[in-house]
């Protein structure tokens, strides 16, 4: 359901829409919802499998578990690797669950972005900081380039586009500083000529971007699959 259409505009809270689709005996719920903690919520108060579509700028499991089998496929493992994910990593939802992931497989993880994109005391999660491209993809392995996400955005947080682009953006010339085999990835949306140049997003020797795509299906399926397992068949279901 669309929250733009639905009970949710009219004013019901989060809670009744919880309760509403429960007595729908529902198998799984796929919830993307705009605020932290808002998955969290609905899962507590629901009978069945919820999967977190995005929650916020806090988590995107789905796409972390995507993001991994893209690697992996490629790398062969996780554990070992250098990581460096770079751009808005305050407002990315990507960034958070990719640094939960990466670093329990045991891979070190980088953050590479301007001081006013970083949240506070982030290197708790494990991850190391840096405040410069080239620095911070030195020998790096991969590189998660993340969308600048305007719309979550109070404020200035750059003094413009094209500065951004200027140290932050991924062209030719900062990725010379990665390991030569080192692979490009982005979530998407993409924004070409701000965080990534055009033609490294499309050079198809190191960029994985489609690949990620065609791993998210994959991976999502499998979680379908896994929390549905266990189901009672239909037949039980009626006795
Ligand atoms: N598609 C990703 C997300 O939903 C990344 C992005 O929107 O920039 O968080």
């Amino acid at each position: 359901m669309s929250v733009a259409t639905s009970s949710v505009r009219k004013g019901e809270t989060l809670i009744d829409t919880a309760m509403t689709l429960n007595a729908m005996h529902v198998d799984v719920l796929v919830v993307r919802h705009p605020e932290s903690g808002a998955v969290k919520l609905l899962a507590d108060k629901v009978n069945c499998a919820v999967i977190n579509g995005g929650d916020g700028s806090h988590e995107h499991p789905t796409q972390a578990l995507l993001d991994a089998l893209t690697i992996r496929r490629r790398k062969g493992e996780l554990s070992g690797l250098t990581v460096a994910i770079c751009g808005d990593i305050l407002h990315s939802r990507v960034a958070r669950s990719n640094i939960h992931l990466l670093t329990t497989m045991g891979a070190r993880v980088r953050l590479v972005a301007p001081r006013t994109l970083i949240p506070v005391a982030v290197e708790r999660l494990g991850a190391e900081v840096f405040y410069d491209m080239n620095r911070g993809l030195d020998g790096v392995d991969i590189i998660m380039m993340l969308r600048l996400q305007t719309e979550r955005m109070r404020g200035n947080y750059m003094p413009s586009i094209r500065e951004y682009f200027h140290f932050f953006g991924l062209d030719y010339e900062k990725l010379a500083h990665a390991n030569t085999e080192a692979l490009i990835m982005h979530p998407g949306p993409m924004n070409r000529g701000v965080e990534i140049d055009s033609v490294v997003a499309d050079d198809f020797g190191r960029s994985v971007i489609r690949e990620q795509v065609e791993m998210g299906v994959a991976v999502r399926m499998a979680c379908l699959e896994l929390l549905t397992r266990n189901l009672p068949d239909e037949s039980s279901k009626n006795a």
